[in-house]
């Protein structure tokens, strides 16, 4: 089996930053407390089916809604509810679920499940995936019978896996799929091509990750309905707006998800957390995640229970004496943690530590430097990549300079990944014509991927220029107009 290798010519590479997480891994203890968000990865909110007082066990169901697109979600630790509340859960109110530690630490498997999934019924695979969460992975969450998505098992046309490390930092496919891992993660697309089996498969890998490339492509050269393709490590390659054009050629249309053109796109963990749900009844109640960026004292990764707060994953770990911003899963568009109360759900894959900038560097943008990055070119870091891995680039919150009017660089357009032209549509909000012009310009294509924020010259917040484009279009009645084809399922 040989990959297709397939070329981006937009997007940005981010080579060669400071604070990428070792391929290591440690798990972490049992919390004494933890706290379950009803609102885990995709679908509705969950209501709570225990109650306060109530003896749970690691496994349990907690919160369940057979009536609305959701998956159920689960103790992840032995103990006692305490209790029921609904808090603002980055951004969003949501009701949480606490409970206190009796100190056991058993689990409750899933029954049915079993290492000869080969003879499982196709409709023991889709129970077991949706009663162990895992059919909340992903954007578009995986179709189940039991309304975990917004489309059936059987309407899936297409199932993309992404291992893309298109990020600043990236969790590490060697960690996430070491030793026997690999066959598990095999395993895993064979088990979900049962419940699919209607759907072409295909894997999406960075062109970076040639060892885990060879072997995977070893493990699955008898599954003859897998499309590999290479990609170039290229942000924001990992959004299904960009992934499905570029493999399949088709268009996500705005305001729709992958799912209403029949594709489902999936991440590694995902696949594993079916494999573990199906072959051994484990539900999803554990994370994987990686602690990147300068603030860290090791950039590594820890394995933690659902609901732990993020205190007890963070403390000793960040370096002391250092003002640090703390960011969820992406620098360029990921929610800032602020709360260390709060708890990790099933959508956490890393967490960056950022130093914060506490200066304005006057006319940095003439600097040069060799831990700067910059889209063109200018910084002597440009000379040093490749030739020393050792020399890294800098990352922290300073904005590396001042806001300038737009110089007509044309560097936003360059890199745009929907091919739209970012400063075109920054001048008309700007000036304030919010008109029919801004749709034509296809303003409603924006993925709000911030990279044309990040390489601009000048400094101007574009894509935050962009979104308020948007809002005003909608509060002036100006919609996207709906597609012409038809879409599958239900819209979100
Ligand atoms: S934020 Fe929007 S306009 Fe800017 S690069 Fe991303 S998709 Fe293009
Ligand atoms: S990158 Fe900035 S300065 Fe250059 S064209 Fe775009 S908006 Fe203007």
């Amino acid at each position: 089996m040989t990959p297709e290798q397939k070329k981006f010519a937009k997007g940005y590479r981010f080579n060669n930053f400071e604070g990428q997480p070792e391929a290591k891994i440690s798990q972490l203890d049992i919390p004494s407390k933890v706290t379950i968000p009803l609102k885990q990865g995709f679908g509705d909110e969950v209501a709570p089916i225990v109650e306060i007082g109530q003896t749970v066990e690691a496994g349990q169901i907690i919160g369940r809604d057979d009536e609305s697109i959701s998956s159920p979600v689960h103790s992840s630790i032995n103990g006692e509810v305490v209790a029921i509340e609904k808090i603002d859960y980055l951004g969003e109110e949501t009701t949480v679920i606490t409970i206190e530690s009796n100190g056991n630490d058993g689990l409750q498997t899933l029954p049915g499940a079993s290492v000869n999934w080969q003879d499982m019924p196709a409709d023991t695979i889709d129970e077991l995936v949706y009663l162990s969460g895992a059919a909340s992975s992903g954007t578009s969450g995986i179709p189940t019978t039991f309304n975990s998505a917004s489309i059936m098992p059987n309407e899936v046309e297409n199932v993309i896996v992404q291992g893309v490390a298109s990020q600043i930092h990236n969790i590490s496919l060697e960690v996430l799929l070491k030793g026997d891992i690999l066959s598990h993660f095999t395993a895993g697309l064979k088990i979900l091509k049962k419940l699919m089996p209607k759907a072409r498969f295909h894997m999406a890998l960075d062109e970076s990750q040639n060892r885990t490339i060879s072997k995977a492509l070893q493990l699955m050269s008898p599954v003859k309905t897998i499309n590999v393709f290479t990609v170039p490590r290229k942000y924001p390659l990992h959004r299904d707006e960009v992934l499905i054009p570029l493999l399949l050629g088709q268009k996500i249309p705005h305001g729709y998800l992958a799912a209403n053109i029949g594709a489902i796109v999936l991440d590694i963990p995902a696949i594993l957390a079916v494999y573990d749900a199906v072959t051994e009844g484990i539900p999803l109640i554990e994370k994987t995640i990686a602690l990147c960026g300068p603030g860290f004292r090791e950039n590594t990764h820890v394995k933690a229970r659902i609901g732990t707060c993020l205190e007890d994953i963070l403390k000793k770990r960040t370096k002391p004496g250092k003002d640090i911003r703390l960011v969820k899963n992406s620098c360029l568009t990921g929610n800032t943690l602020t709360d260390m109360s709060l708890p990790i759900s099933r959508t956490f894959n890393s967490i960056i530590a950022l130093t914060e900038g506490t200066e304005r560097e006057f006319l940095s943008f003439v600097r040069p430097g060799v831990n700067k990055d910059s889209f063109s070119r200018v910084f002597l870091s440009s000379l040093f990549e490749g030739l020393s891995p050792r020399i890294k680039k800098g990352c922290d919150t300073n904005l590396h300079g001042e806001v300038r009017p737009c110089i007509a660089c044309g560097f936003c357009e360059d890199v745009c990944p929907v091919n739209l032209i970012p400063h075109l549509l920054f001048h008309q909000v700007q000036n304030d014509v919010i008109d029919e012009l801004l749709i034509n310009y296809k303003i409603f294509d924006c993925i709000d991927c911030n990279l044309c924020t990040y390489v601009c010259t000048s400094k101007i917040p574009l894509a935050k220029y962009i979104k308020d484009g948007r809002e005003k279009l909608a509060d002036e009645g100006l919609t996207c107009p709906e597609p012409d084809f038809p879409l599958k399922g239900v819209k979100p």
